[in-house]
Protein backbone atom coordinates (compact mmCIF):
# COMPACT_ATOMS: atom_id res chain seq x y z
CA UNK A 1 0.00 0.00 0.00
CA UNK A 2 1.13 3.47 -1.02
CA UNK A 3 1.78 5.51 2.18
CA UNK A 4 2.12 9.55 2.23
CA UNK A 5 3.87 10.30 5.41
CA UNK A 6 2.97 14.55 5.40
CA UNK A 7 5.23 16.17 8.59
CA UNK A 8 3.78 19.32 9.56
CA UNK A 9 0.45 19.44 10.68
CA UNK A 10 -0.58 22.69 10.22
CA UNK A 11 -3.04 24.64 7.43
CA UNK A 12 -1.21 22.91 4.40
CA UNK A 13 -0.25 19.77 6.15
CA UNK A 14 -3.92 19.02 7.44
CA UNK A 15 -5.65 20.50 4.00
CA UNK A 16 -2.78 18.16 2.22
CA UNK A 17 -4.44 15.03 4.15
CA UNK A 18 -7.79 16.03 3.51
CA UNK A 19 -7.42 16.55 0.08
CA UNK A 20 -5.94 13.12 -0.21
CA UNK A 21 -8.71 11.02 0.99
CA UNK A 22 -11.23 13.94 -1.35
CA UNK A 23 -9.25 12.53 -4.51
CA UNK A 24 -10.01 8.83 -3.36
CA UNK A 25 -6.19 7.80 -2.26
CA UNK A 26 -7.05 4.80 -0.42
CA UNK A 27 -3.06 4.06 0.85
CA UNK A 28 -1.68 5.15 4.37
CA UNK A 29 -1.50 8.91 5.09
CA UNK A 30 0.28 9.29 8.17
CA UNK A 31 0.24 13.18 9.46
CA UNK A 32 3.27 14.12 11.70
CA UNK A 33 3.30 17.24 13.48
CA UNK A 34 5.01 18.97 16.46
CA UNK A 35 1.78 20.95 17.93
CA UNK A 36 0.10 18.68 20.50
CA UNK A 37 -3.17 20.36 18.81
CA UNK A 38 -5.06 18.87 15.91
CA UNK A 39 -4.68 21.29 12.40
CA UNK A 40 -5.90 24.70 13.03
CA UNK A 41 -6.17 28.21 11.62
CA UNK A 42 -3.87 30.62 12.45
CA UNK A 43 -5.56 33.81 10.58
CA UNK A 44 -8.01 34.39 13.72
CA UNK A 45 -5.16 34.43 16.33
CA UNK A 46 -4.47 37.99 15.84
CA UNK A 47 -7.80 38.62 15.19
CA UNK A 48 -11.33 37.84 16.02
CA UNK A 49 -10.31 34.87 18.79
CA UNK A 50 -7.69 36.98 20.21
CA UNK A 51 -10.29 39.54 20.90
CA UNK A 52 -12.50 36.55 22.35
CA UNK A 53 -14.79 36.79 19.77
CA UNK A 54 -14.28 33.03 18.43
CA UNK A 55 -13.85 30.25 20.67
CA UNK A 56 -11.58 27.67 20.07
CA UNK A 57 -13.58 24.99 18.12
CA UNK A 58 -13.55 27.75 15.21
CA UNK A 59 -9.93 27.80 15.01
CA UNK A 60 -9.74 23.61 14.12
CA UNK A 61 -9.00 23.29 10.42
CA UNK A 62 -11.61 20.13 10.89
CA UNK A 63 -13.36 18.43 13.73
CA UNK A 64 -11.05 16.00 15.84
CA UNK A 65 -12.81 13.07 15.18
CA UNK A 66 -12.07 13.89 11.29
CA UNK A 67 -9.01 12.12 11.29
CA UNK A 68 -9.98 9.04 12.52
CA UNK A 69 -12.82 8.59 10.49
CA UNK A 70 -10.55 9.11 7.23
CA UNK A 71 -8.13 6.94 8.04
CA UNK A 72 -5.56 9.34 8.72
CA UNK A 73 -3.01 8.68 11.43
CA UNK A 74 -2.67 12.02 13.51
CA UNK A 75 0.26 12.31 15.77
CA UNK A 76 0.29 15.17 17.47
CA UNK A 77 3.78 16.16 19.51
CA UNK A 78 5.75 14.77 16.78
CA UNK A 79 9.23 16.49 15.99
CA UNK A 80 10.52 15.28 12.89
CA UNK A 81 14.70 15.19 13.25
CA UNK A 82 16.11 14.57 9.76
CA UNK A 83 14.91 13.09 6.33
CA UNK A 84 16.99 9.80 4.93
CA UNK A 85 16.34 10.04 1.46
CA UNK A 86 18.22 7.43 0.04
CA UNK A 87 16.14 5.27 2.56
CA UNK A 88 13.07 7.23 2.53
CA UNK A 89 12.37 7.65 6.19
CA UNK A 90 11.98 10.73 8.06
CA UNK A 91 13.38 10.31 11.82
CA UNK A 92 11.53 12.12 15.11
CA UNK A 93 12.61 13.24 18.12
CA UNK A 94 11.31 10.20 20.39
CA UNK A 95 13.80 7.78 18.44
CA UNK A 96 10.99 6.52 16.21
CA UNK A 97 11.41 6.20 12.24
CA UNK A 98 8.77 6.60 9.97
CA UNK A 99 9.11 5.18 6.17
CA UNK A 100 7.26 7.14 3.13
CA UNK A 101 6.91 6.27 -0.69
CA UNK A 102 5.87 10.03 -1.09
CA UNK A 103 7.04 12.81 1.98
CA UNK A 104 5.12 16.03 1.93
CA UNK A 105 7.33 18.93 3.82
CA UNK A 106 4.67 21.38 5.52
CA UNK A 107 6.93 22.38 8.52
CA UNK A 108 5.67 26.24 7.97
CA UNK A 109 7.71 28.90 8.96
CA UNK A 110 8.87 30.44 12.19
CA UNK A 111 8.43 33.52 14.02
CA UNK A 112 11.22 35.80 13.98
CA UNK A 113 12.66 37.31 17.20
CA UNK A 114 15.43 40.05 18.12
CA UNK A 115 18.33 39.23 19.82
CA UNK A 116 20.58 41.17 22.37
CA UNK A 117 20.19 42.53 26.03
CA UNK A 118 16.84 42.63 27.14
CA UNK A 119 14.74 40.44 23.98
CA UNK A 120 15.06 37.35 26.10
CA UNK A 121 12.55 38.91 28.59
CA UNK A 122 9.74 36.60 29.08
CA UNK A 123 7.25 39.74 28.75
CA UNK A 124 8.26 39.87 25.21
CA UNK A 125 6.19 38.02 22.77
CA UNK A 126 6.10 36.56 19.49
CA UNK A 127 2.82 35.28 17.47
CA UNK A 128 2.75 32.06 15.58
CA UNK A 129 0.90 29.79 17.31
CA UNK A 130 -1.57 28.99 19.96
CA UNK A 131 0.68 28.85 22.81
CA UNK A 132 1.79 32.32 21.74
CA UNK A 133 -1.88 33.64 21.42
CA UNK A 134 -2.80 32.41 24.48
CA UNK A 135 0.44 33.63 26.26
CA UNK A 136 -0.53 37.19 24.38
CA UNK A 137 -3.92 37.01 24.97
CA UNK A 138 -3.98 36.82 29.03
CA UNK A 139 -1.86 39.74 28.70
CA UNK A 140 -3.86 42.18 27.08
CA UNK A 141 -6.92 43.91 29.11
CA UNK A 142 -7.44 47.58 30.02
CA UNK A 143 -5.06 49.60 30.28
CA UNK A 144 -2.00 47.67 30.14
CA UNK A 145 0.75 48.77 28.04
CA UNK A 146 1.58 47.27 25.00
CA UNK A 147 4.65 47.52 22.68
CA UNK A 148 4.81 46.27 19.08
CA UNK A 149 7.64 45.57 17.31
CA UNK A 150 7.11 45.76 13.58
CA UNK A 151 3.75 47.81 11.54
CA UNK A 152 3.29 44.27 9.24
CA UNK A 153 0.29 42.85 9.25
CA UNK A 154 0.26 40.25 12.50
CA UNK A 155 1.64 43.93 14.02
CA UNK A 156 -0.86 45.97 12.84
CA UNK A 157 -3.65 43.27 13.53
CA UNK A 158 -3.03 42.59 17.42
CA UNK A 159 -2.39 46.15 17.85
CA UNK A 160 -6.20 46.63 16.90
CA UNK A 161 -6.78 43.75 18.99
CA UNK A 162 -5.45 44.76 21.79
CA UNK A 163 -6.89 48.19 21.46
CA UNK A 164 -10.58 47.04 21.02
CA UNK A 165 -9.63 45.20 24.52
CA UNK A 166 -8.54 48.44 26.02
CA UNK A 167 -5.05 47.98 26.21
CA UNK A 168 -2.80 50.98 25.14
CA UNK A 169 -0.88 50.66 22.26
CA UNK A 170 2.37 52.02 19.97
CA UNK A 171 4.11 50.46 17.30
CA UNK A 172 7.37 50.81 16.29
CA UNK A 173 8.49 50.87 12.76
CA UNK A 174 11.87 50.60 11.30
CA UNK A 175 10.65 51.66 7.80
CA UNK A 176 8.98 54.92 6.99
CA UNK A 177 5.73 53.63 7.14
CA UNK A 178 3.12 50.72 7.66
CA UNK A 179 3.39 47.44 5.62
CA UNK A 180 6.31 48.85 3.45
CA UNK A 181 7.41 45.34 2.49
CA UNK A 182 3.76 44.48 1.34
CA UNK A 183 1.36 46.89 0.48
CA UNK A 184 0.93 50.35 -1.31
CA UNK A 185 1.82 53.48 0.20
CA UNK A 186 -1.80 54.63 0.10
CA UNK A 187 -3.07 51.36 2.46
CA UNK A 188 -0.02 51.20 4.11
CA UNK A 189 -0.76 55.20 5.54
CA UNK A 190 -4.32 54.98 5.16
CA UNK A 191 -4.42 52.18 8.22
CA UNK A 192 -1.82 54.20 10.17
CA UNK A 193 -3.98 57.24 10.34
CA UNK A 194 -7.09 55.11 10.76
CA UNK A 195 -4.94 53.35 13.93
CA UNK A 196 -4.22 56.94 15.06
CA UNK A 197 -7.18 58.03 14.87
CA UNK A 198 -8.34 55.32 17.81
CA UNK A 199 -5.62 55.48 19.87
CA UNK A 200 -2.96 53.60 18.32
CA UNK A 201 0.21 55.40 17.08
CA UNK A 202 2.13 53.66 14.57
CA UNK A 203 5.66 55.29 14.83
CA UNK A 204 7.80 55.01 11.82
CA UNK A 205 11.67 55.41 11.07
CA UNK A 206 11.67 53.96 14.26
CA UNK A 207 14.77 51.38 14.95
CA UNK A 208 14.62 50.00 18.19
CA UNK A 209 17.70 49.09 19.96
CA UNK A 210 17.05 46.77 23.21
CA UNK A 211 15.05 46.36 25.79
CA UNK A 212 15.78 47.69 29.21
CA UNK A 213 14.44 45.60 32.79
CA UNK A 214 14.10 47.73 35.37
CA UNK A 215 16.26 46.82 38.23
CA UNK A 216 13.16 45.67 40.32
CA UNK A 217 12.22 43.49 37.47
CA UNK A 218 8.43 44.98 37.65
CA UNK A 219 9.15 46.61 34.42
CA UNK A 220 10.34 46.80 31.00
CA UNK A 221 10.78 49.14 28.48
CA UNK A 222 12.09 49.61 24.75
CA UNK A 223 14.45 51.90 23.34
CA UNK A 224 14.88 52.63 20.20
CA UNK A 225 17.94 54.97 18.21
CA UNK A 226 16.14 58.42 19.05
CA UNK A 227 16.55 57.62 22.67
CA UNK A 228 12.59 57.41 23.00
CA UNK A 229 12.07 55.16 25.87
CA UNK A 230 8.70 52.85 25.52
CA UNK A 231 7.21 51.42 28.98
CA UNK A 232 5.72 48.28 28.63
CA UNK A 233 3.61 45.48 30.49
CA UNK A 234 4.29 42.76 27.32
CA UNK A 235 5.64 43.55 23.97
CA UNK A 236 5.08 41.14 20.86
CA UNK A 237 7.89 41.30 18.44
CA UNK A 238 6.61 41.46 14.78
CA UNK A 239 9.03 41.29 12.13
CA UNK A 240 8.43 38.55 9.85
CA UNK A 241 8.48 34.86 9.97
CA UNK A 242 11.58 32.29 8.65
CA UNK A 243 10.57 29.32 6.52
CA UNK A 244 11.56 26.37 8.43
CA UNK A 245 14.14 24.95 5.64
CA UNK A 246 16.71 23.19 8.12
CA UNK A 247 15.33 19.80 7.56
CA UNK A 248 15.19 20.15 4.39
CA UNK A 249 18.71 21.99 3.36
CA UNK A 250 20.30 19.66 5.81
CA UNK A 251 18.36 16.59 3.47
CA UNK A 252 20.06 18.43 0.21
CA UNK A 253 17.22 20.17 -1.17
CA UNK A 254 17.23 23.13 -3.38
CA UNK A 255 16.49 25.48 -0.57
CA UNK A 256 16.77 29.95 -0.74
CA UNK A 257 14.86 31.37 1.82
CA UNK A 258 12.41 28.64 1.20
CA UNK A 259 12.36 25.19 0.05
CA UNK A 260 12.14 25.50 -3.99
CA UNK A 261 9.56 23.99 -6.09
CA UNK A 262 7.79 23.59 -9.36
CA UNK A 263 4.07 24.39 -9.82
CA UNK A 264 3.18 21.26 -8.45
CA UNK A 265 4.72 21.73 -4.91
CA UNK A 266 7.74 19.09 -6.13
CA UNK A 267 10.79 19.61 -4.92
CA UNK A 268 14.29 18.46 -6.89
CA UNK A 269 13.17 14.84 -5.50
CA UNK A 270 10.71 13.24 -6.99
CA UNK A 271 9.44 11.58 -4.10
CA UNK A 272 9.20 14.97 -1.88
CA UNK A 273 6.78 17.54 -2.43
CA UNK A 274 6.71 21.00 -0.14
CA UNK A 275 3.82 23.13 0.55
CA UNK A 276 2.65 26.11 2.13
CA UNK A 277 4.95 28.68 4.27
CA UNK A 278 7.85 26.74 4.27
CA UNK A 279 8.10 27.13 0.13
CA UNK A 280 9.45 29.52 -2.65
CA UNK A 281 6.91 28.40 -5.80
CA UNK A 282 6.15 29.68 -8.98
CA UNK A 283 3.04 31.95 -9.83
CA UNK A 284 2.09 31.16 -13.44
CA UNK A 285 -1.42 33.44 -13.01
CA UNK A 286 1.25 36.44 -12.82
CA UNK A 287 4.64 35.15 -15.13
CA UNK A 288 6.31 35.33 -11.90
CA UNK A 289 9.19 31.92 -10.69
CA UNK A 290 9.92 32.58 -7.61
CA UNK A 291 8.02 34.40 -5.16
CA UNK A 292 7.69 33.29 -1.04
CA UNK A 293 3.99 33.54 -0.24
CA UNK A 294 2.55 33.43 3.69
CA UNK A 295 -0.86 32.74 3.14
CA UNK A 296 -3.77 30.48 3.48
CA UNK A 297 -4.74 30.45 0.06
CA UNK A 298 -1.24 29.64 -0.90
CA UNK A 299 -1.01 26.44 1.94
CA UNK A 300 -4.54 25.85 0.24
CA UNK A 301 -3.60 25.59 -3.35
CA UNK A 302 -0.17 24.13 -3.42
CA UNK A 303 -1.89 21.51 -0.71
CA UNK A 304 -4.18 20.66 -3.84
CA UNK A 305 -1.15 20.44 -5.94
CA UNK A 306 0.78 17.81 -4.18
CA UNK A 307 -2.53 15.57 -3.64
CA UNK A 308 -3.35 16.08 -7.21
CA UNK A 309 0.15 15.10 -8.18
CA UNK A 310 0.21 11.67 -5.88
CA UNK A 311 -3.07 10.65 -6.66
CA UNK A 312 -2.32 11.46 -10.61
CA UNK A 313 -4.61 14.11 -10.93
CA UNK A 314 -4.16 16.78 -13.55
CA UNK A 315 -2.92 19.52 -11.74
CA UNK A 316 -5.59 22.11 -10.51
CA UNK A 317 -5.88 25.00 -12.24
CA UNK A 318 -3.11 27.93 -11.37
CA UNK A 319 -4.79 30.70 -8.68
CA UNK A 320 -3.94 34.37 -8.38
CA UNK A 321 -2.49 34.61 -4.71
CA UNK A 322 -4.31 36.75 -2.58
CA UNK A 323 -4.85 37.86 1.05
CA UNK A 324 -6.53 39.63 3.71
CA UNK A 325 -6.80 41.46 6.94
CA UNK A 326 -9.02 42.17 9.54
CA UNK A 327 -8.22 45.42 11.56
CA UNK A 328 -11.26 46.99 13.79
CA UNK A 329 -14.14 47.22 11.08
CA UNK A 330 -11.57 47.32 7.86
CA UNK A 331 -11.48 44.07 6.15
CA UNK A 332 -8.61 44.21 3.85
CA UNK A 333 -8.41 41.96 0.80
CA UNK A 334 -5.38 41.87 -1.62
CA UNK A 335 -5.50 39.73 -5.11
CA UNK A 336 -2.47 39.52 -6.85
CA UNK A 337 1.14 40.90 -6.92
CA UNK A 338 2.26 44.51 -7.62
CA UNK A 339 5.98 42.98 -9.22
CA UNK A 340 5.99 44.80 -12.47
CA UNK A 341 3.41 47.45 -12.62
CA UNK A 342 3.91 50.73 -14.15
CA UNK A 343 0.72 52.48 -12.66
CA UNK A 344 -2.09 52.47 -10.61
CA UNK A 345 -5.58 53.38 -10.03
CA UNK A 346 -7.31 54.60 -7.04
CA UNK A 347 -11.17 54.13 -6.89
CA UNK A 348 -13.16 55.22 -3.97
CA UNK A 349 -12.43 57.82 -1.59
CA UNK A 350 -9.18 57.51 0.61
CA UNK A 351 -10.50 58.88 3.62
CA UNK A 352 -9.54 58.07 7.23
CA UNK A 353 -12.13 59.51 9.12
CA UNK A 354 -14.89 57.94 7.26
CA UNK A 355 -15.14 54.17 5.57
CA UNK A 356 -18.59 54.73 3.50
CA UNK A 357 -17.82 52.81 0.19
CA UNK A 358 -14.16 52.23 1.30
CA UNK A 359 -11.66 52.25 -1.88
CA UNK A 360 -9.44 49.96 -3.97
CA UNK A 361 -5.79 50.36 -5.21
CA UNK A 362 -5.22 48.81 -8.97
CA UNK A 363 -1.78 48.33 -9.68
CA UNK A 364 -1.65 48.07 -13.36
CA UNK A 365 1.27 46.64 -15.80
CA UNK A 366 0.22 48.27 -19.02
CA UNK A 367 -3.54 47.70 -20.05
CA UNK A 368 -3.85 44.97 -17.38
CA UNK A 369 -4.15 44.54 -13.73
CA UNK A 370 -1.67 42.63 -11.90
CA UNK A 371 -2.95 43.38 -7.98
CA UNK A 372 -5.60 44.87 -5.95
CA UNK A 373 -5.52 46.11 -2.65
CA UNK A 374 -8.93 46.43 -1.50
CA UNK A 375 -9.93 48.39 1.86
CA UNK A 376 -13.64 47.50 2.62
CA UNK A 377 -14.70 47.36 -1.12
CA UNK A 378 -15.43 43.71 -1.36
CA UNK A 379 -17.08 44.48 -5.37
CA UNK A 380 -13.47 45.29 -6.20
CA UNK A 381 -11.26 42.68 -4.81
CA UNK A 382 -13.46 40.41 -6.63
CA UNK A 383 -13.76 42.27 -9.51
CA UNK A 384 -10.37 42.69 -9.56
CA UNK A 385 -9.41 39.04 -8.66
CA UNK A 386 -11.09 37.86 -11.80
CA UNK A 387 -9.79 40.68 -14.34
CA UNK A 388 -6.09 39.56 -13.07
CA UNK A 389 -7.34 35.96 -13.11
CA UNK A 390 -8.40 36.29 -17.06
CA UNK A 391 -5.82 39.26 -17.83
CA UNK A 392 -8.24 40.91 -19.32
CA UNK A 393 -7.39 44.86 -20.60
CA UNK A 394 -8.71 47.41 -18.66
CA UNK A 395 -9.95 51.22 -18.95
CA UNK A 396 -7.82 52.97 -16.21
CA UNK A 397 -10.91 56.08 -16.59
CA UNK A 398 -13.67 53.32 -16.08
CA UNK A 399 -11.51 51.52 -13.08
CA UNK A 400 -10.81 55.17 -11.33
CA UNK A 401 -14.76 55.78 -11.38
CA UNK A 402 -16.79 54.04 -8.90
CA UNK A 403 -19.99 54.84 -10.56
CA UNK A 404 -19.03 52.42 -13.73
CA UNK A 405 -19.50 48.67 -11.81
CA UNK A 406 -16.65 46.40 -11.90
CA UNK A 407 -18.05 44.13 -14.70
CA UNK A 408 -17.73 46.84 -16.76
CA UNK A 409 -14.17 48.07 -16.52
CA UNK A 410 -13.02 45.86 -19.06
CA UNK A 411 -11.99 46.58 -22.43
CA UNK A 412 -13.30 43.94 -24.78
C1 LIG B 1 -1.03 35.46 13.68
C2 LIG B 1 -1.13 35.08 12.23
C3 LIG B 1 -2.12 35.64 11.44
C4 LIG B 1 -2.24 35.29 10.10
N1 LIG B 1 -3.23 35.87 9.35
C5 LIG B 1 -3.39 35.48 8.07
C6 LIG B 1 -4.46 36.00 7.28
O1 LIG B 1 -5.24 36.84 7.73
N2 LIG B 1 -4.60 35.55 6.01
C7 LIG B 1 -3.76 34.62 5.48
O2 LIG B 1 -3.95 34.23 4.32
N3 LIG B 1 -2.73 34.12 6.19
C8 LIG B 1 -2.53 34.54 7.47
N4 LIG B 1 -1.49 34.02 8.20
C9 LIG B 1 -0.56 33.10 7.55
C10 LIG B 1 -1.09 31.69 7.53
O3 LIG B 1 -1.53 31.31 8.81
C11 LIG B 1 -0.01 30.75 7.03
O4 LIG B 1 0.27 31.14 5.70
C12 LIG B 1 -0.43 29.30 7.07
O5 LIG B 1 -0.63 28.88 8.39
C13 LIG B 1 0.64 28.44 6.41
O6 LIG B 1 0.38 27.10 6.64
P1 LIG B 1 1.59 26.06 6.82
O7 LIG B 1 0.93 24.75 7.05
O8 LIG B 1 2.56 26.23 5.74
O9 LIG B 1 2.33 26.53 8.14
P2 LIG B 1 1.82 26.40 9.62
O10 LIG B 1 0.35 26.62 9.68
O11 LIG B 1 2.72 27.27 10.42
O12 LIG B 1 2.08 24.89 10.03
C14 LIG B 1 3.38 24.33 10.14
C15 LIG B 1 3.32 23.28 11.21
O13 LIG B 1 4.54 22.51 11.15
C16 LIG B 1 4.94 22.24 12.48
N5 LIG B 1 6.38 21.91 12.51
C17 LIG B 1 7.42 22.76 12.37
N6 LIG B 1 8.59 22.06 12.46
C18 LIG B 1 8.26 20.78 12.66
C19 LIG B 1 9.00 19.58 12.83
N7 LIG B 1 10.35 19.57 12.79
N8 LIG B 1 8.34 18.41 12.98
C20 LIG B 1 6.98 18.39 12.99
N9 LIG B 1 6.22 19.48 12.85
C21 LIG B 1 6.84 20.67 12.69
C22 LIG B 1 4.61 23.52 13.21
O14 LIG B 1 4.54 23.28 14.60
C23 LIG B 1 3.24 23.86 12.62
O15 LIG B 1 2.21 23.26 13.33
C24 LIG B 1 -1.35 34.35 9.54
C25 LIG B 1 -0.34 33.79 10.34
C26 LIG B 1 -0.23 34.15 11.66
C27 LIG B 1 0.86 33.53 12.51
Amino acid sequence: MTKVLIVGAGHAGGSAAAFLRQYGFEGEIVLAGAEPVAPYQRPPLSKAWLKGEAGEEALLLRADDFYAEQSIDLRRGAVATAIDRAEKTVAFADGTTEAYDHLILALGAEARRLHGPGWDDPRVRVLRDMADAEALKTELKPDRRLVVVGAGYVGLEVAASARSLGAQVVVLERESRALSRVASDVVGNFLSAYHHRRGVEVLPFTEVRGVHVYPDGKGADVRTDGAAVHPFDVCLVGVGARPATELAEAAGLACRDGVIVDDQARTGDPAIFAIGDITRRPVPALGLTDVRLESVPSALEQAKQAAAAIVGRPAPPAEVPWFWSDQYDLKIQIAGLPVGADSRVVRGEVDPSKIGGGFAVFHLKGDRIVCVEAVNAGAEFMGGRMLIQKGQAVDAAKLADPSVPMKAVGVA
